[in-house]
């Protein structure tokens, strides 16, 4: 089912509100995509969980949130002025532009080509009323460099001590050409990255390994499947200027192996640059006061491939009763709404009884009331959006003071007194 399982997901992300196509009443835009209700609420979560089990619940790191506009200068320090590019070639006749790929004419209008020309991946933009070559500035392609342009800021005012780390999640934007396969490549898209600078390059070789696997467990402990997950090691001709060593968190997208996540070994490359062209002593002082230049391990990755990636594992075709059912298996911290609420019909102490218990819940999670349809379409709706419990109000159990409550998963369901469905959730949606 891999070829249709892709056109499925995102058939299913346009219906119940997931992923939209950007810009769509205006013939859309390539490689742009929005995040609709749900959508918004996957997304969040993820970004929720990564700031929970990498910030929150560490002592060794700190977090930021620096901005997408930067002096221009950072770029050149960082190289993405003079490296972050593609060898392009351009058609004469009608100026698009295309990897060359072995093409010998243009593959839109059989135009000449011109040789390849590196074509920087960076939007350019202009502050101030005019336009000109000396206000010139980018939208960041990465969150990195606001991690280093802050590093002394943050030795400056807090109590880091070494090992430590900074981490950042937020929007960078590059002007890629190549096809999208949906949210998996765009212009626009979210970082969760983490600089975490160590003493030395011994302790530097340890934490690349030690950051692989944290990272590589991060995404099993939120529910993909260990077999669609890989770790790939770079070879040496494969490396950016600035690594010394790669290895890559790839995931099985149904269109093939594709990076999650790169976690590199950046050694002492970013903080050297910026001290050259900045000016400024970007060191750390130890404890016998003596001046250290960290080396740096990044985990980087992208919050919207992320979210794919928990899409796919989660998209799941069975049978619920006679009927096909379309369900999303998302772990219960991911999942968009956590439990709906239905009364069995639509009838007068039912509604009532399920709106108090909406009421009663809607400050503490993400729930939903649905009065409309038959309980088994309101089911149906609640599995493709992968909530996982339905609470459901029936007259037999109102009268006993309880509810039932049905599994996504399994469809099994149990009884729950009214006063303990607050309890029953808290316990499960760990
Ligand atoms: P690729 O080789 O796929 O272009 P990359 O190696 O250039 O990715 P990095 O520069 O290492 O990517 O960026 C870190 C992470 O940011 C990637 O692992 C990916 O998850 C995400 N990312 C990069 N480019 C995009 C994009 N155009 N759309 C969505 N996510 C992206």
């Amino acid at each position: 089912m891999n070829n249709d399982k892709m056109k499925n997901i995102v058939a299913l992300c346009k219906r119940r509100g997931i992923i939209y196509p950007g810009s769509e009443i205006y013939g859309g835009m390539a490689n742009t995509w929005d995040y609709g209700p749900y959508g918004v609420l996957l997304k969040d979560n993820v970004k929720q969980a990564w700031w929970e089990d990498m910030v929150m619940k560490r002592s060794d790191i700190v977090g930021l949130d620096s901005g997408i506009l930067m002096n221009p200068r950072v770029w050149e320090a960082s190289g993405h002025t003079q490296e972050f590019a593609d060898p392009l070639v351009e058609c004469r006749k009608c100026h698009q532009r295309f990897k060359q790929n072995g093409l010998k004419k243009c593959p839109e209008c059989g135009g000449e080509l011109t040789k390849p020309k590196q074509f920087n991946l960076m939007f350019k933009t202009n502050v101030g009323p005019v336009a000109d070559d000396k206000n010139i500035t980018y939208l960041r392609p990465e969150t990195a460099q606001g991690i280093f342009v802050n590093f002394k800021n943050v030795l400056d005012s807090t109590r880091v001590k070494l090992p430590f780390g900074i981490a950042q999640i937020g929007k960078a934007f590059r002007n890629e050409i190549t096809p999208g396969n949906f949210t998996f490549r765009t212009l626009e898209f979210e970082q969760f990255e983490i600089e975490y600078f160590v003493k030395d390059a011994a302790s530097a070789d340890k934490s690349f390994a030690d950051w692989a696997k944290t990272r590589f467990d991060w995404y099993i402990n939120l529910g993909i499947d260990k077999k669609n997950l890989a770790l790939r090691k770079h070879s040496k001709d494969e490396l950016a200027h600035y690594a010394k060593a790669v290895t890559d968190i790839e995931y099985k997208f149904p269109f093939g192996m594709g990076e999650l996540e790169g976690i590199a070994n950046r050694g002492t490359f970013d903080l050297k640059q910026h001290e050259k062209h900045s000016g400024q002593k970007l060191r750390y002082t130890d404890d016998k006061d003596k001046d250290v230049m960290p080396h740096i391990i990044e985990p980087s990755g992208g919050v919207d491939r992320a979210v794919l990636a928990f899409l796919v594992d989660a998209y799941d075709e069975d049978e619920a009763g006679k009927e096909k059912r379309v369900v999303l298996r998302l772990h219960p911290r991911l999942a968009p709404i956590k439990a709906a609420i239905l009364p069995l019909v639509k009838k007068a102490p039912l509604v009532k009884q399920a709106k108090d218990i909406y009421e009663e819940l809607k400050d503490k999670f993400f729930v939903e009331y649905d009065e409309v349809g038959t309980v088994g379409r309101r089911y149906r709706r609640q599995d493709e959006v992968g909530t996982p419990f339905c609470i459901t109000v029936d007259f037999e159990n109102l009268e006993k003071g309880q509810v039932t409550v049905r599994r996504r998963d399994s469809m099994k369901q149990d009884l729950v007194k009214i006063d303990r469905i607050e309890e029953f959730l808290k316990d499960k949606l760990q």
